[in-house]
């Protein structure tokens, strides 16, 4: 099959390569001038991204062993593995897997609209519209998917978060992550101190609206300096998104498939590629079969919903009740991509937890 991907991102490098590795012939659609830049992301993942069994060597930059979660008055430790990587490498990486596998990379080409079965890509380097045909389409173009839009598939209730990033220089515990919430913090979310050395860190946070205001503030109390700035969209999952219309699929950021909780989207996006590829190549339902990752979206943005109720006292409680020895084996047991176990913990089996239940409904 004739497959064209829209978007150089991990998410639709990783399901070109997957496709070309079936022997279909890919072309991938790169806006920009290069795959991996402009940087819009921490890059953290959980030890979930195992599961891909991918060489990491030429992208990670640092393993955390422990996460530090802070709110207003209570601190907590958890004992949790996960990876840093350069996200420019990772994608790098992707890209090159693609391309080795036999998939075709165009970079400076746009997907500018729909105009019957064609599509029209702009090569802004030539400055010059062409059209393209192919059997199939994946829209993997990013939290804000003109593909999607064009295919009429962008559900209009869809929100986005915007994330905003600093490069600080300080020193820090490379072996140690911290999230710190509140809603003097960051009331949408969590503000992230993420060390890549003894000397640098990432730092930011995400919320809906007014991101950059919470962020000088946060900047402002912790005295960082910053050495580079990075800001970028996060799409909130929507239950409602539809993910595939005649022969387009949506992919990755395109499709929402975005943690609620975290605003991580590389480790579902990723697996959501391989479910994709293996619907394509073999005549599966895709939406049928990327339902159990679905599944885990909703439990998140359940979650997440509840905690955008949160008080600084809610926070301090849930903190502190976390942090019995119980309870924080649970937590050390699962990753953050897997809210399954911590939220029936948390429902059934702690009634301290039950105080929360009251935000679910
Ligand atoms: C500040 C911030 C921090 C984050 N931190 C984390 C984190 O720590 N861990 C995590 O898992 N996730 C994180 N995320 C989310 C993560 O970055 C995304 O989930 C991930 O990039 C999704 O990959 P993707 O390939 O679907 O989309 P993208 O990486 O957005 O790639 C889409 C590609 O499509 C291209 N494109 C767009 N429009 C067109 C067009 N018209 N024609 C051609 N090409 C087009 C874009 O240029 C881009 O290269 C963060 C996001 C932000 C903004």
């Amino acid at each position: 099959m004739n497959i064209a991907i829209i978007g150089a991102g991990p998410i639709g490098c990783y399901a070109g390569y997957l496709l070309a590795k079936n022997k279909h012939t890919v072309s991938i659609y790169e806006n920009h001038a290069q795959i991996g830049l402009p940087i819009q992301c921490t890059g953290l993942l959980t030890s979930d991204f195992d599961q891909f069994k991918l060489p990491m060597d030429s992208f990670l930059v640092n393993t955390f062993s422990k996460v530090e979660v802070y709110s207003p008055k209570q601190k907590l430790e958890v004992k949790q593995k996960e990876y840093l990587v350069c996200r420019n490498k990772f994608d790098n990486f992707f890209g090159d897997l693609a391309r080795k596998a036999g998939a075709k990379i165009y970079l400076n080409h746009s997907f500018q609209r729909k105009e019957g079965k064609e599509l029209v890509i702009k090569d802004s380097a030539k400055n010059k519209e062409k059209r393209i045909s192919p059997d199939v389409v994946i829209a993997a173009d990013g939290p804000l998917s003109p593909t999607a839009k064009a295919y009429g598939l962008y559900h209009s209730e869809r929100e986005n978060y915007f994330g905003v990033q600093a490069l600080v220089e300080g020193t820090f515990d490379p072996k140690v992550f911290k999230a710190y919430f509140g809603v003097s913090v960051c009331p949408e979310l969590f503000a992230w101190v993420v060390p890549e050395s003894e000397h640098l860190a990432r730092v930011g946070l995400g919320m809906r609206k007014n991101s950059r205001a919470y962020f000088d503030k946060f900047m402002k109390e912790h005295g960082f300096t910053v050495k580079e700035m990075q800001a970028g969209t996060i799409p909130v999952y929507h239950p409602a998104q539809k993910l595939q219309k005649d022969n387009c699929y949506l992919l990755g950021d395109a499709a929402g498939f975005v943690k609620a909780t975290t605003l991580g989207g590389l480790v579902p996006g990723l697996r959501q590629a391989e479910i994709l590829a293996d619907c394509i190549s073999n005549n599966k339902d895709y939406e049928k079969e990327v339902k159990p990752i679905a599944k885990r979206l909703k439990l998140h943005l359940m979650v997440r919903r509840m905690l955008d109720k949160f008080s600084d006292d809610d926070w301090d409680k849930l903190v502190s009740y976390i942090n019995q020895p119980k309870v924080q084996k649970v937590f050390e047991r699962y990753t953050r991509d897997n809210p399954v176990p911590l939220v029936s913990m948390a429902l059934l089996k702690e009634p301290r937890f039950l105080r929360f239940v009251k935000y679910l409904v």
